[in-house]
Parts: C-alpha cells; structure tokens; sequence
C-alpha cells in the first residue's frame, strides 16, 4: 500500500493486490472518515484490512475488464455497499450494480465530492472519477500513451476522450492509472501535443505510445 495523496480533506491509498491485477485506489473523508473503494482487483481480504476503521460508503468501477474485478463479488458481500458503474456496461457484471453512473454525475462521501467522467474508447463505458486535482483514471490514460484499444475507431475514440475530456483539466491535475505509476496531466500534454503534430497511419490501434519511434 501506498499513500499517494493526502492533505487536510483527502487521503488516497493505492494498493496493488497482486502482479497481475490492476490498482485498487481507497479515497479518504479526511474529516469523516468515509471511503469509497475503485477498483476491486483481487485479494479481497487485503482491501477490507485497508478499509478497516472507515465507513466504506461505495465500490466504484472504472469498467469491467475482469483484472479490475476479481474481489468484486466477496467485497461486496462482506461490505453490503452500492456498487457503481457506467450505465453501458452494467450488463457485463455477474452481479447487478446498484448504481448507474452517466458523464458528469457527482458521488459524495463525507465531505468530499467526486465528479464521474465518461471517457470511452478503452471500453464503451470506461469512467475516471476526478476529485479536486486528482484523477483515477481506470485504464483509460497511462504515463506516455492511452489504454490499450481494440480497433482503430477505438483508438481514435480514446484519443478524442482524452483530447476532450482529460487534457482541459488544470495542468497540475495528477492521474492515477489502473495500471502502475501516475504522472500529471501537464507531462501528457506535452506527449500528446508532439503525437498530434505528426501523421500517423489510419489503422493505429492497440497498445501506442505518444512518442513511439
Ligand atoms: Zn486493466
Ligand atoms: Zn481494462
């Protein structure tokens, strides 16, 4: 576990469960004491000690890529708490979520608000939730590329959720990936900006780097 963030309202904790499952991010109410849980990778015993001594308020996914959800089904039974996710893919789960969430919604717990971003193109129903200036962002953005995608439209759909939705918040805004280290959206831009100066072929898709040679 890592403490990634903290100051006098929020406290974000990354844990990374296992080598082959993605970051679980627990977010803090410094002055309450609530969390909300994104992500639900593995080893659900791990993640309910971490959440030990909050009010676990929310399990909230970024999309439904099954390295994402392996503890889901035991966390959610054990915590007996709203599980949330994009409306389309809500099909995609083995259980029904409680909550459907839609571009732009805000999720409070404590004293802290969370404002839900729909930035497709990784999956149809990828989300980031940003709070003040930090963004968990699933596996929609990555230190030096996008996520991974599945055809070019894809790709040029990732590219234009993060044109759009991510590259206009404040340059100080830090993103926490699914997957490995953060970086801010400042340093993205910079890739991104010299990945859009050049030309690239119609079909790119897959797993590309803003600044692959
Ligand atoms: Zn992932
Ligand atoms: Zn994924």
């Amino acid at each position: 576990m890592t403490v990634i963030f903290k100051n006098g309202y929020i406290q974000i904790e990354r844990l990374e469960p296992s080598p082959f499952a993605a970051n679980a991010y627990i977010l803090f109410c410094q002055s309450t004491g609530d969390s909300v849980l994104i992500d639900a990778p593995a080893r659900p015993e791990m993640i309910l000690q971490h959440l030990e001594g909050s009010t676990p308020r929310y399990i909230l996914l970024t999309h439904t890529h099954a390295d994402h959800l392996g503890a889901l089904a035991e966390l959610r039974s054990t915590l007996a708490i709203p599980t949330a996710v994009h409306h389309s893919e809500a099909g995609n789960l083995s259980l029904a979520p409680d909550l459907l969430l839609y571009h732009n919604d805000m999720l409070s717990f404590g004293k802290i608000m969370l404002r839900v971003l729909h930035t497709p193109g990784h999956t149809p129903g990828s989300i980031c939730f940003l709070t003040g200036i930090c963004l968990i962002a699933g596996d929609c953005i990555f230190p030096g590329g996008p996520g991974k995608t599945s055809s070019p439209a894809h790709f040029r759909q990732i590219v234009e959720s993060i044109r759009k939705t991510i590259l206009t918040l404040p340059d100080e805004t830090i993103i926490y990936p699914g997957h490995g280290n953060s970086c801010t959206v400042k340093q993205v831009k910079k890739d991104f900006n010299a990945f859009s100066s050049q030309q690239h072929p119609p079909e790119l898709y897959g797993n590309v780097l803003w600044l692959s040679k």
